[in-house]
């Protein structure tokens, strides 16, 4: 069907996810084109690790992303790039609606122009909300409780829209929490700020932060900490390019969450992460973080079913054990000896939080 390999354009290719998909397109023989704007992304991953094309810039510069189309022929998308703190969509919802909708429509406009009908959407289990059943399915109710969620499920209903209207076809894959790093420990999670768990957690057991600060300890839950399932980075991946091949073979439309269906609580990661790298790992108490579900699992057997997805890596010990690899590389190499206290990210969220509950 094809002349040459299909050509991809992977927006926030330079990113956690992003690069991973780039890698696994690249190895599956894909042409890839990286659209980044480099605010989280990282140039030396793309530079050094992934050698493939990017252009620097922002899904919300339509004139930008008309050129790209114009002088590329592109024959589908796989669109990464957003913004996906949880607590700071909570502060802040005009940053994440402008991004993850308004950048998402931005894009969507100028691949209509061109005739591009294929995306596969970095979708999450945040659009679910407080599940009433566990494992979540594709069906349960969708009643994202934070902003980040609620921009994703937007972006949903607008493909939604677009496939009735205007033919567009799409694959939204809902991720549970994502984890690991690429099993060579060349690629793997460096956010700025850090703020998600399993990184923080390697971080201080490599000695540059001083504790891990726990979000809540009176949840519902077997030990009151938060229940996540956490998903390898490189399964992610695999279900990327699947989801892609589903498109390329005339796929018109599908949603599938990406999960292992295993459950674990905050205390839990930091007792399997003291196991993997054999450093005693401190904890301090806070308050509940804004925009949490205690329990977020998902059942990914649609997936495995329609897209032939079977995850590579579910074992969490492995999935820690990836990561804890690339972060003491990366560390290794990294000028930095102490990083920011991980709640400082949250200091004016939570003041914001104080003063509008009137404390
Ligand atoms: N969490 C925590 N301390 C941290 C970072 C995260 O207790 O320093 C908790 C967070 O409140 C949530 C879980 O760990 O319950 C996973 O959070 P993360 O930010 O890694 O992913 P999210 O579920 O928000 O996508």
């Amino acid at each position: 069907m094809y002349q040459t390999q299909p050509k991809i354009l992977v927006t926030g290719g330079a990113g956690f996810i992003g690069s991973h998909a780039v890698l696994a397109l690249k190895q599956a023989g894909y042409d890839v084109i990286i659209l980044d704007n480099l605010i989280y992304g990282h140039r030396d991953i793309v530079e050094n690790e992934l050698q493939v094309e990017m252009i620097i810039g922002d899904i919300r510069d339509r004139n930008l992303l008309n050129r790209l189309f114009k002088t590329h022929q592109i024959d589908a998308v796989m669109h990464f790039a957003a913004y996906a703190y949880v607590g700071e969509s909570v502060f802040d919802p005009n940053k994440y609606y402008d991004n993850n909708v308004v950048g998402t429509l931005t894009l969507l406009d100028a691949m209509l122009r061109a005739s591009v009908k294929k995306i596969v959407f970095s979708s999450t289990c945040a659009i679910y909300g407080v599940p009433q059943d566990l494992p979540i399915c594709e069906d349960s109710p969708h009643n994202p409780i934070n902003p980040y969620g609620a921009s994703k499920l937007t972006v949903e209903r607008i493909l939604s829209d677009f496939h009735a209207a205007y033919e567009l076809n799409s694959v939204c894959l809902r991720y549970f929490n994502a984890a690991g790093a690429s099993p060579t420990g060349y690629l793997g999670e460096d956010h700025t700020p850090e703020t998600h768990l399993i990184p923080l957690v390697l971080l201080t057991a490599l000695g540059k932060h001083e504790f891990v600060p726990i979000f809540g300890t009176d949840y519902l839950t077997s030990d009151g900490t938060c229940i996540r399932d956490y998903i390898h980075v490189c399964d992610l991946a695999s279900a990327h390019v699947l989801a892609l091949e589903y498109l390329l073979q005339g796929g018109k439309i599908e949603v599938f969450n990406l999960g292992n269906g295993n459950g674990f609580s905050i205390k839990e990661i930091i007792n399997t992460a003291t196991a993997v790298t054999g450093h005693t790992i401190k904890t301090v108490d806070y308050a509940r973080r804004p925009g949490d579900p205690p329990i977020l699992v998902g059942s990914a057997e649609k997936a495995k079913r329609i897209l032939g997805w079977h995850p590579q890596y579910p074992n969490l010990k492995e999935i820690v054990a990836h990561a804890w690899q690339w972060h003491q590389r990366r560390q290794g190499s990294s000028f930095l000896t102490k990083l920011p206290n991980p709640t400082k990210h949250y200091e004016r969220s939570y003041a914001a939080l104080a003063q509008q509950v009137g404390r």
